[in-house]
């Protein structure tokens, strides 16, 4: 393939990935919006690999490792549960950054492009950055995968003085990286960076390590941006103009995304980026001191009454939550709504941003069930209503819809906005047992006046209220 013919091909690319992300940012174009992702992936792996930079003897080698990594990545796609996804996506992001570090040293010890005078040194900053987001973003991300998949505990941990451990690994790292920058051949270079490499990754380790409870969603937003910026220092160093561009594209998005994360927490989005986590937010969810210990009495009903609650009812509003997802009861939630809709009942869902483990957890899922997109709301379009609501029914949620974070100052999810069921005439609140969500906070909503509890897994209990409901015709 000529030079010309990959350049358009990347521009196409390019393009289609643009297209990708408007498409992904609407529930109604997602389809159209991941088909342009792989169209434009396809083209720019076509380009790349038979594009004028991949020299005689290299294809095979290329290919060999395509096969591997798609027989990988096939077998993952299909055996990976739905709420495996927030992990399966946590380990693809470390690779992204394993991917920058080795492609840095590779680069470093590659001496068939001799670089000279400025060329060299823009050469050498671009792997020694490179270099340092890839293993913060990896190590990161390897954390963040055991945490979220409960190999790790989910307790912040927090060494005394880790601010100052921080700067101390920044400045070590400035250094470094004017002795690299001055080294004279490869083998005197290859310490400083070796040296910035561990540092980073105990960086990696370090941050997400103190990162506790409710805080994991905002973490795993920004380790999705830093893979971006990794994937783009990656593009720097092997001069990959579509690199580049794809990682900033990946890097500016998941900035966004923190952002929003950030803002659905209620937390500081400087101080996230920084690395320095509010001191409440890094406090350990079960040991804070001072927060008030739910009291009251704990009423449970059946599916019968419920079902009962929800035929006497005219506006309904469903919280689903992380439970949801576990019970894979997505589909009976979408058969209730629709018999209850037939039957004149207003159903609306509330969709907490963090709700579940990942961004748009919960969307993905009540799109796979088919429910439609007019009657799902974001929390802050409907959390006015439940006033007006007769039965807020939450679906194996908890830590989104816990009063705690309003009225509890001394609560580690204090300040966190959420979805204030409480309000409702009735509140029903399906799991298994009366155990804390991810955040570990104790809810004071089970014992609330108004509020009911149905136990059970959520699938096996909605398809006994669905039974109910059409018993009673
Ligand atoms: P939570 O984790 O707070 O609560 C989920 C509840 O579901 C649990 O209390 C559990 O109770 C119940 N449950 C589990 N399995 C079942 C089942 N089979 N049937 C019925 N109920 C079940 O989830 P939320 O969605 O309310 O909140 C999300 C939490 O996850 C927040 O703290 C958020 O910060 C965090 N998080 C979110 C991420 C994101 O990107 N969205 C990423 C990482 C963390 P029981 O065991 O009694 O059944």
């Amino acid at each position: 393939m000529s030079a010309s013919l990959a350049t358009v091909s990347y521009l196409g690319a390019t393009i289609l990935f643009i297209l990708c992300l408007g498409g992904l940012s609407n529930q109604e174009t997602a389809r159209r919006g991941n088909l342009y992702g792989i169209i434009g992936m396809t083209i720019a792996v076509l380009a790349t690999v038979f594009g004028p930079r991949v020299v005689a003897g290299g294809l095979p080698w290329i290919i060999g490792a395509m096969v591997v990594g798609g027989a990988v990545g096939l077998y993952a796609a299909r055996v990976v549960k739905m709420t495996q996804m927030p992990e399966l996506v946590a380990l693809m992001h470390s690779m992204v950054g394993l991917a920058a570090c080795l492609v840095g040293f590779a680069s470093y010890i590659d001496t068939s492009i001799a670089y000279t005078g400025a060329e060299k040194a823009i050469h050498e900053i671009e792997i020694y950055v490179g270099i340092l987001i890839g293993a913060v973003t990896f190590s990161g991300s390897v954390i963040a995968f055991g945490k979220l998949s409960g190999k790790i505990g989910g307790k912040p941990v927090l060494l005394p003085g880790r601010h100052f451990l921080n700067l101390a690994g920044l400045l070590i790292v400035i250094y470094f990286g004017r002795e690299f920058l001055h080294a004279g051949t490869i083998a005197q270079g290859m310490t400083p960076l070796i040296v910035m490499t561990i540092i980073s990754l105990l960086f990696g380790v370090h941050m997400v390590m103190a990162i506790g409870g409710a805080d994991m969603p905002v973490v795993v937003s920004m380790l999705n941006s830093y893979s971006g910026w990794a994937a783009a220092a990656t593009g720097f160093m092997l001069s990959n103009d579509l690199l580049i561009v794809t990682g900033a594209l990946v890097g500016s998005s998941g900035a966004i995304l923190s952002y929003i994360m950030c803002n659905a927490m209620n937390r500081n989005f400087l101080s996230v980026i920084a690395g320095g986590f509010g001191s409440d937010g890094g406090a350990p969810a079960p040991a804070a001191s001072g927060s008030v210990q739910p009291a009251g009495e704990v009423v449970a009903v059946s599916a019968t009454e419920t079902a009962d609650l929800l035929r006497e009812a005219k506006n309904v509003i469903i919280v689903p939550g992380y439970g949801m997802a576990v019970a894979q009861a997505q589909h009976t939630v979408y058969e209730i709504t629709e018999y209850l809709r037939e039957k004149g009942v207003n159903v609306r869902f509330g969709i907490h941003p963090v709700a579940g483990r990942m961004p748009g957890h919960m969307n993905v899922l009540l799109a796979e069930a088919k429910v439609p997109y007019d009657i799902v709301f974001e929390m802050d379009e409907l959390n006015e209503d439940f006033p007006e609501t007769d039965v807020a029914m939450v679906i194996g949620a908890n830590d989104i819809v816990n009063p705690a974070a309003q009225e509890d100052p001394a609560s580690p999810i204090a300040g966190m906005p959420v979805l204030e069921v409480w309000k409702a005439k009735t509140s029903i609140v399906m799991k298994r047992s009366m155990a804390s969500g991810y955040a570990g906070v104790d809810n004071p909503l089970f014992y609330k006046d108004n509020n009911r509890m149905l136990f059970g897994d959520a699938k096996k209990m909605l398809e006994e209220v669905f039974v109910a409901l059409k018993a009673a015709e």
